[in-house]
């Protein structure tokens, strides 16, 4: 991973292309918008960004130096120019967006020549405040940045977005989601494999998952559960069922696991290769489940799954839905 400048983030190689061009040109939009997943890294680019528009280094290419005055306060979050706009009800209103960056932007830096708002949820903006933003954003002072950052850039009125650069952060390489989980949250490479395979590019869900003990354990005790699943009696099912739904919360990720694993022997199946599994440790059951059951009965599985997640979508009884895909695999 580079580690300079704009390239301290992981991935998002475009993004960070077209960001730092900006930087080094010193041509920078007023307005830009960062869109992606939540967890995505929407934050921490535009506090990159922010960081890099501020920085005192006299080299651009450099920028954030993350050591100068400048981007230490930054880091710090403590940078008189540069505003986190913040709410505490359910939406951002108008008052919000008046008093923490209308206000602001109407007066000069403190420090450098520039002064930088980042807009996080900006999809909670209501409708007045937007209008109000689109006024700042449509004749800005020559300081000001605005950075608004949005899951769901659909709320936003066609005026708002018009006005704003777009910077667009796709899902992230497993490779890529693998090597972070593995060298900055230090995760041994079996278990950064299958947290980057269920983070799906996204590295604030890797990060969720890596930090919370209680993947680990789901995932445990879902691969003990497929392992034994085949011989196991209806009371013994019956209890199978009773354990995942007492952790509410954590069946989706018991889901997850399964169509990881189905998709495991799927692939070993057709392929015979047990070296790109997600799930490498597990290869003897994988052979084994691969060489008993047909393709069709495979992705019937792996359809049952899908299933079960969306009957508990719609709230159907969740011991009901589960019973009917542990009898699936049968
Ligand atoms: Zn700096």
């Amino acid at each position: 991973m580079a580690e300079t400048g704009m390239n301290r983030v992981a991935g998002h190689t475009r993004a960070v292309r077209q960001l730092k061009k900006a930087v080094e040109s010193g041509r920078v939009s007023h307005a830009y918008l960062f869109t992606g997943d939540p967890g995505c890294g929407k934050r921490t680019l535009a506090d990159l960004f922010a960081a890099a528009l501020l920085c005192e280094d006299p080299d651009p290419a450099s920028r954030p130096c993350m050591k100068c005055p400048s981007c230490r306060k930054a880091a710090g979050g403590n940078h008189p120019d540069l505003i986190h706009v913040t709410h505490e009800k359910q939406s951002i209103t108008v008052d919000d967006i008046r008093t923490q960056l209308i206000a602001s932007a109407g007066i000069l830096p403190y420090e450098g020549g520039r002064k930088v708002f980042i807009v996080p949820e900006a999809e909670k903006m209501n409708a007045q405040a937007q209008n109000a933003l689109l006024k700042t954003i449509e004749e800005p002072p020559s300081y000001a940045v605005i950075l608004l950052l949005s899951a769901n850039p659909a709320a936003l009125l066609p005026t708002v977005l018009s006005r704003c650069l777009e910077i667009k952060l796709l899902p992230l390489p497993d490779r890529i989601v693998e090597e972070y989980v593995r060298e900055e949250l230090r995760m041994p490479d079996y278990e950064a494999k299958v947290i980057a395979a269920f983070a799906q590019g996204n590295i604030g869900r890797a990060r969720l998952s890596a930090e919370n003990q209680s993947f680990s354990d789901r995932k445990d005790r879902t691969l003990t559960l497929l392992r034994r699943l085949k011989g196991m009696n209806t009371a013994a099912v019956r209890q199978a069922v009773r354990d995942i739904c007492a952790d509410r919360e954590g069946i989706g990720d018991v889901l997850g696991m399964m169509l990881l694993y189905m998709r495991d022997v799927l692939y070993y199946k057709a392929s015979g290769d047990g070296e790109s599994l997600v799930f490498t440790d597990e290869l003897t059951g994988i052979r084994e489940k691969a060489g008993e059951m047909s393709f069709r009965k495979l992705s019937d599985i792996v359809e049952e799954i899908e299933l079960c997640r969306s009957r508990l979508a719609s709230n159907v009884n969740a011991e009901l839905a589960v019973e009917l895909l542990l009898t699936a695999f049968q």
